[in-house]
């Protein structure tokens, strides 16, 4: 029998496509199966039109079987089949958009998942078989058809015979190397995980004979072989909401995407028009261990009719709700995708866009009606949320701000920005930032805010005051940090009074400010100060959270936020600097300055800048 060459592009493709290496060779057997699939629609539609075909919906069904010995897997259909013809020129060529989009990914040959995106179809039986036999009997014909090929050499068709309609494709497995062990396609447990992640929703059973132990009656062990349906055939987002328990949708999600505990909300929409999918969301309840690291990898599940085409498709979330698991399934999106033309294709953005604002919407529903929830969801996905409005220079944060939540001082816990507003007075909503909760009460210019009974935030996450300043303004309102010089609570007269407090002082000030001229812009008097003897406000962009926090940074230049001392004029130590001044005795003066601006260093929360000198010399007035 004479062997036909593959058509010269086929040729090509089947070359790349068996020499080259890639990590899921498994999907063979997903796209084998989609084909079953495909045979017996095609043979359940024929039906509805041609009534001389007798088709009985429920005998409609895949097998695959495997035989050890002789290392071999059949995946076999009752579907239309092939003629002759057929199978000469469906087997005989690869699609040729199919080929392209191939070699065009082929370039990027690192891509491990190459193939997953691929409706490459057939001719990935050759990543894992030697040879492949194709026997077809097509519905209109009595007449059966053996087509046979190891690969790059071309294949034989010749006449056999099968008694019903259908396909029988058989693949003797490639002999084991030292990368690859072909056998483990042979253990029935692979297959059922093959079929269970690829093809569990394929609407036909896939059934396999599988061994299980059983006692007789004599209690004796014995291995007996019984038909399994190995998927699950309705996938349980296509099914009514009111026919899946609660349970169900969390047993779905813990099994799989691997969570221990179930998620806080659970996310269904089905949408037709413009495109149409179905969609499965879950928000978990807790951040997965590498979810604010490198490694963490967003996306959505994909299927199309069914089959699952990527594992997770990143394009269909954005980078500010990374944390959302789930599904979607739909019509729309061709078996062909790959992750290069995923970000051009519209169904994907449509449904993106689509699927964000349903997340959105989701979020403050909790908001509003599962606050501890939402609380919950916040401490672990918050940040995430942050970094949406700040990494984007602000342009999400129409789309977010009214999704955050800040701790308020007058309530003790996280509140909106927009619960501040409704009950504040005057056009600036104040915050401090700090290391902890308890630290930025202590601090200073806090403490006044709040014996003033005026509610402010109190910011303990890095991000926090990057993305006030992205923010910029809520509802007209400007955010201030107390730390900042154009803060001041006090009335007009006290306001004067302490101008001519610093006008008198001007020149021991000035004197002050020569012995830590580098560290600091200003030395003055305040009326702010309760308790504290000093503090470290910040004049301009940067304040002293935003320093230590870039300061941090792998490779950021060093910043250094413009820092003003202020010195209580109610505390003895004002009265003692002065008299220092007025006895002219600069060098203790000296001494003094450097030691008060350590001191405010530390009260601020920032390290000694040169700690041996600062201790020797409060040892040494301590002495005195
Ligand atoms: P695709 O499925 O993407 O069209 P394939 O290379 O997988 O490409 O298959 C080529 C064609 O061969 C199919 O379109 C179909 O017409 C035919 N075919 C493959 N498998 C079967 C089968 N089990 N039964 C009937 N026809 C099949």
């Amino acid at each position: 029998m004479k062997k036909k060459e593959f058509k010269a592009e086929s040729k090509k493709l089947l070359d790349m496509m068996i020499n080259s290496i890639y990590t899921n060779k498994e999907i063979f057997l997903r796209e084998l199966i989609s084909n079953s699939s495909d045979a017996l629609d095609k043979l359940y539609y024929l039906s509805l039109t041609d009534t001389s075909l007798k088709v009985n919906k429920d005998s409609l069904e895949i097998k695959i079987e495997i035989d050890k010995e002789k290392r071999t897997i059949k995946i076999i259909d009752n579907g239309v089949g092939m003629t002759r013809d057929e199978l000469e020129t469906n087997l005989g060529t690869i699609a040729k958009s199919g080929s392209e989009l191939f070699k065009e990914q082929n370039d990027k040959q690192k891509d491990m998942e190459i193939i997953g995106q691929f409706g490459v179809g057939f001719y990935s039986s050759f990543m894992v078989a030697k040879e492949v036999e194709v026997l077809s009997r097509s519905i209109y014909e009595s007449d059966a058809n053996l087509w046979k090929s190891s690969g790059e050499d071309g294949y034989t068709i010749e006449s056999s015979k099968k008694d019903t309609n259908g396909t029988i494709i058989t693949l003797y497995l490639k002999d084991n190397t030292d990368d690859n062990n072909y056998d483990e396609f042979l253990e029935t447990y692979t297959i059922k995980r093959i079929v269970s992640k690829y093809s569990d929703y394929i609407k036909y059973p896939i059934k396999m004979e599988v061994e299980h132990e059983e006692e007789d009656k004599d209690k004796k062990k014995k291995t007996v072989k019984k038909e399994e349906t190995l998927n699950s055939m309705i996938p349980i987002w296509k099914k009514k909401k009111s026919e899946v328990k609660e349970e169900d949708y969390n047993n779905f999600y813990t099994d799989k995407f691997y969570d221990y505990e179930k998620p806080l909300r659970i996310i269904k929409s089905e949408v037709e028009g413009l495109t149409s999918y179905q969609a499965l969301l879950f928000i978990p309840s807790h951040a997965p261990y590498n979810y604010y690291t490198k490694e963490y990898e967003k996306g959505l599940m994909l299927y199309s009719k069914g089959v699952m085409i990527m594992d997770k498709c990143a394009d269909l979330l954005p980078d500010y709700f990374s944390f959302v698991k789930g599904i979607v399934d739909s019509l729309d999106i061709s078996l062909n995708i790959s992750r290069e033309t995923m970000q051009e294709d519209r169904q994907v953005k449509l449904i993106a866009r689509n699927l964000e604002t349903k997340i959105k919407k989701e979020l403050e529903t909790m908001l509003k009606d599962d606050r501890d929830n939402y609380v919950k969801f916040y401490e672990a996905f918050g940040e995430q949320l942050k970094y949406g409005i700040y990494s984007s220079y602000g342009m999400n944060k129409e789309l977010l701000q009214d999704l955050l939540l800040f701790y308020s001082s007058k309530e003790d816990k996280l509140i909106t920005l927009s619960e501040y507003v409704s009950r504040m007075e005057g056009d600036t909503i104040y915050y401090a930032s700090g290391e902890s909760i308890d630290k930025i009460k202590m601090m200073p210019q806090v403490e006044e805010v709040i014996a003033k009974d005026k509610e402010i935030f109190l910011l303990t996450n890095y991000l926090d005051e990057f993305v006030i300043k992205t923010i910029g303004e809520y509802q007209g309102k400007k955010f201030m940090n107390v730390s900042d010089t154009n803060f001041d609570l006090s009335s007009d007269e006290e306001k004067e009074n302490l101008k001519k407090i610093n006008e008198e002082n001007k020149d021991l000030l000035a004197l002050m400010k020569t012995v830590i001229d580098t560290n600091v812009k200003d030395i003055r008097f305040t009326n702010r100060l309760k308790n504290h003897p000093v503090c470290l406000i910040t004049d301009g962009e940067v304040s002293l959270e935003m320093e230590k926090v870039l300061n941090q940074m792998p490779n950021g230049e060093k910043i250094s936020a413009s820092k003003i001392m202020e010195i209580n004029e109610a505390h003895p130590i004002s009265k003692k600097l002065q008299e220092l001044y007025k006895n002219n005795d600069k060098e203790t003066l000296e001494k003094y300055t450097k030691i008060l601006y350590q001191e405010a260093r530390l009260i601020e929360g920032l390290s000694v800048e040169n700690p041996s000198e600062v201790a020797n010399l409060i040892c040494e007035i301590l002495s005195k």
